[in-house]
């Protein structure tokens, strides 16, 4: 293989954490900081209209993103606040017994590799007497309409899915779990954060009631995001966590972060004119990357559905290889790895436990996410530098001598000191 150009260092394939803010973006909000800095609820002068009219047409804006009446779209600090707002607020809303009844306050139905925004506000849910429910997802990652339906209970009130994983990518059969809450009166909200903007999204057709977003995930700037709250069929009440001025049909009150939300309505409109051009040319470069990647070295394995995941995101693990050593053999390249760096120590990713990736192989994979910017020569030049990597560290190990050996590693009784 001829040895590729260097692009310039390090290389950013981390997009699933955060993606830069398209300058289209910024262009738009710049105005908003001095010129038109006024309060969209300052209803008496020109400086309040001019703030609200940004703030009406970002409402378009990420309404049309998602299918949306826009005044269905309530604006957010971001995704987790979105999820919180969805997931204790419906709980909440729509109880069935009050706390203390000695019966539970009502059913919840989620699962294990959801993001922690989600996750959590489920937990504290539990300590206050809601039953939840954490689906097990199989070895692909993907949770599917069947297993919602085997965990319903006359009681259920929730069913709170993502749409995409962040860190596998695989995507969620959204529509059919949807239209099986529809036909239950169950309330459906799906954390969409990693798929809004990416992939075609309709909340009537998907059957969804409540749908998280973010703009820094859709080259928006950080620390705003919407949650939709769908108004008929049925009307979806909420009850408010954070009580004040009464702004966002009163489900989010506080003075509206006008620069932000015109950033996302912008980053909405962006997104929708060019996912598809963007998608196809991601699921290239990616192919590219995990094909060649997997052509050159044995051992190794993609994590998650093959086919059902997002475009932009593999995620691989590597036999045979110390997770934190392979880091720091890649460190040009900024993506993320299979360990979660605790306040204690590092744990295992709990996605990829989940779906029954073993603590070693979990603490030797990478998440490659690409994004708008992504070149090839990037993606040749990170396949290069893996390679080399994974094939230098395994120089070093003994267990790989034996693994090429042919002695099968799981039968061999290890001494222990
Ligand atoms: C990033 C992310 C979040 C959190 O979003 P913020 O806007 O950073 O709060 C929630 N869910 C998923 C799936 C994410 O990827």
């Amino acid at each position: 293989m001829a040895t590729p150009n260097t692009p310039r260092l390090p290389i950013y394939l981390d997009h699933a954490a955060t993606t830069p803010c398209d300058p289209r973006v910024v262009e738009a909000m710049l105005p908003y900081f001095t010129e038109f800095f006024g309060n969209p609820g300052s209803r008496n002068h020109q400086f309040g209209w001019k703030a609200e009219e940004a703030v009406d047409k970002a409402r378009e804006q990420v309404a049309a993103l998602i299918g949306a009446n826009e005044k269905e779209v309530v604006f957010t600090s971001g995704s987790t606040e979105s999820n919180n707002i969805a997931v204790r607020g419906a709980a909440l809303m729509y109880e069935k017994a009050p706390a203390n009844s000695g019966k539970p306050r009502g059913h919840i139905i989620t699962q294990l590799i959801e993001h922690k925004a989600v996750l959590d506000p489920c937990k504290r849910l539990q300590k206050e007497g809601f039953d939840v429910t954490f689906l097990e997802p199989p070895k692909d990652g993907i949770i599917t309409a069947d297993m919602v339906k085997a965990a319903i209970r006359e009681d259920t009130i929730l069913v709170t899915l993502m749409w995409a994983n962040n860190e596998i990518g695989v995507i969620n059969p959204v529509r059919e779990i949807g239209a099986l809450c529809k036909s239950r009166d169950i309330i459906f909200h799906t954390d969409a954060t990693q798929w809004a903007g990416k992939m075609p999204t309709d909340v009537e057709k998907d059957n969804i009631d409540l749908l998280s977003l973010s703009a820094h995930k859709m080259y928006g700037p950080k620390g705003v995001g919407a949650l939709y709250v769908r108004r008929r069929k049925p009307r979806v009440r909420l009850t408010s966590l954070v009580d004040g001025g009464g702004q966002e049909r009163g489900f989010r009150s506080g003075t509206l972060n006008v620069t932000g939300i015109v950033g996302l309505g912008k980053a909405a409109e962006i997104a929708m004119r060019e996912m598809d051009q963007d998608g196809a040319r991601l699921l290239k470069l990616r192919k590219k990357l995990e094909e060649t990647i997997v052509s050159q070295l044995d051992s190794t394995q993609i994590n998650g559905h093959r086919e059902k995941r997002l475009p932009h995101l593999t995620n691989i693990s590597f036999g045979f290889v110390e997770g934190e050593s392979l880091m720091m053999a890649c460190k040009e390249i900024a993506c993320s790895s299979g360990s979660a760096c605790t306040s204690a120590s590092l744990e295992p990713s709990y996605v990829l436990k989940s779906i029954g990736v073993g603590d070693e192989l979990a603490h030797s994979s990478l998440r490659l996410s690409l994004g708008r910017w992504t070149t090839e020569e990037q993606i040749d030049y990170t396949i290069a530098k893996v390679v080399s990597a994974v094939r230098k560290l395994r120089e070093l190990s003994p267990l790989y001598d034996m693994h090429k050996e042919g002695i099968d590693l799981s039968k061999v009784e290890w001494a222990h000191h």
